[in-house]
């Protein structure tokens, strides 16, 4: 007996783990549609050729980690011009906000990297097994000869894609030319290896096999992103007040009860997170717009308007301003406040950039040596000059001294010709007459401690434009 009740409650365990099912979205076709392919193009575009063009002899887009060097076609950042990354990260994550208040979840549906290759990913599905009802199929249809050689073809492509994926990822931090010629020659270092396989089975992982779990579960984004919308805040939306009830039309029947969704699931078939918009705004919605064209392609057909599942917003799905207006709800403060601080950082980091200084010297006081007499019976104080040129040109450097009469300066050359990049350790002497030791001409006595300041002069090889800046240090009286 307690057997028996033993087993019938081992078969009414339910468990909390629900496993995922495999989604096959359905292809569409539509306006939505060519801007997704459009918008895959252009990022991959980004990602895999610009790396390949090459600037004044270099690499145009490179950031050398090793060599803490970033280059951005006539830019190069240094790590002392790390504000202007700063300024970057900043201008794009605020961006993003600005840009979900105003249009929702587009980059989701669009440009974020999870979408554009769990889009190429679906290419390879569809291009190997066929569009969804042929891949439901051959899902259930046992490892027979043709499935083995379907599948086998596909990952082998999906293999070969993502191994290129690896290296391009590396490419952006290394010379991408030396990173193929490398990898075919196997001489890739080992950091290289492992960046390049990590960079590729992620996309695999991540594009291929949880897909949607990621923008579910793992993207901190679409958790967030619901702080950011307003009721004006633009929205993928099924009408319910036109497509409701919904029903399917049956011939010789009067059907002028029913609302104009003809339920045929076609959104639902083609939705690559497997949602329904029709039970409304959903956090999984990614906002790709597929139900959009499915949807209108149905309504195209049955002869009725298009928009049934449409952008729109909140507001002007309850009424409180046509559609027509939905563009002019972008000037409200929250969009408009966000545009102003982006607008302000966006002209102080351009401004920055092209008056940023191309030369950068510190200055080191030679702690081990506080004051000595030179050769020439002149006291002498020595310092380390750290020169630093960031910009991609030879740049010629002239150093004088100010605020010390009768000061000389030796161990830095007239015209000193910089390298592009490459930081310059130049051990500086400062010397004063024995004059110039104790007092001034009225016989006020001097100070042992002097603020005195280095004049640096600079121009690019080949060009006349002077730029200055100056440098302070402190300099050492010999005071008897
Ligand atoms: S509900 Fe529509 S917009 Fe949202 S993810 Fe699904 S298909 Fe894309
Ligand atoms: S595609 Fe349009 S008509 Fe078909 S079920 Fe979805 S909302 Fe209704």
């Amino acid at each position: 007996m307690s057997e028996n009740n033993n087993a019938e409650n081992a078969s009414e365990e339910i468990s909390l783990y629900q496993a995922s099912k495999r989604i096959h979205p359905k292809w569409t076709t539509g306006f939505f549609s060519k801007l997704r392919i459009a918008a895959v193009l252009i990022t991959q575009f980004v990602f895999f050729i610009l790396p390949w063009f090459n600037y004044d002899g270099r690499q145009a887009v490179l950031f050398d980690i090793a060599d803490r060097h970033f280059y951005l076609f006539g830019l190069v950042l240094l790590p002392g011009d790390l504000i202007f990354l700063s300024g970057l990260l900043f201008l794009s994550a605020f961006g993003l906000f600005w840009w979900t208040t105003i249009a929702g979840r587009l980059w989701c549906g669009y440009a974020c990297p999870q979408t554009v290759y769990t889009e190429i990913m679906m290419w390879f599905d569809r291009f190997f097994e066929g569009d969804r009802a042929a891949r439901l199929k051959l899902e259930k249809a046992p490892w027979d000869a043709r499935k083995i050689r379907i599948k086998a073809l596909k990952y082998l492509t999906i293999f070969l894609f993502c191994t290129w994926v690896g290296l391009t990822f590396i490419g952006w931090f290394s010379p991408i030319r030396e990173v193929f010629r490398d990898f075919f020659n196997f001489s890739l270092s080992g950091t290289q290896w492992f960046a390049a396989i990590f960079y590729g089975f992620i996309t695999f992982l991540m594009a291929h096999i949880m897909r949607e779990q990621v923008c579910k579960y793992m993207c901190p984004y679409a958790r967030f992103q619901s702080a950011m919308f307003d009721r004006d805040t633009l929205i993928i939306s099924y009408d319910e007040e036109r497509g409701e009830p919904r029903g399917i039309r049956k011939k010789n029947q009067d059907n002028q009860n029913l609302g104009d969704c003809v339920n045929c699931t076609l959104c639902v078939q083609v939705c690559p997170v497997g949602i329904d918009i029709r039970d409304g705004l959903q956090y999984e919605c990614i906002g790709c717009a597929a139900c959009i064209d499915a949807c209108d392609e149905v309504m195209d057909k049955l002869g009725k308007p298009r928009g049934l599942v449409r952008y729109t917003t909140e507001a002007a799905l309850e009424k409180e301003y046509p559609e027509n207006k939905i563009l002019s709800r972008m000037k409200r403060p929250r969009v408009m406040g966000y545009g102003v601080i982006l607008a302000i950082v966006l002209v102080a980091l351009i401004i920055g950039l092209f008056n940023r200084q191309t030369l950068r010297v510190d200055i080191i006081k030679d702690r081990g040596v506080m004051v000595r007499e030179n050769t020439k019976g002149w006291t002498e104080n020595s310092y380390t000059f750290r020169i630093l040129n960031a910009s991609d040109k030879i740049q010629v450097l002239n150093a004088s001294v100010l605020d010390l009469e009768g000061a000389e300066i030796t161990g830095i050359q007239k015209d000193l010709a910089i390298l592009p990049g490459e930081p310059l350790s130049l051990p500086v002497q400062v010397a004063i007459p024995p004059e110039e030791y104790n007092s001034n001409d009225e016989g006020t006595p001097k100070k042992r401690h002097q603020k005195i300041r280095f004049v640096f002069s600079y121009h690019e090889q080949g060009d006349e434009e002077v730029r200055q800046f100056e440098e302070k240090a402190a300099f050492i009286r010999n005071i008897d």
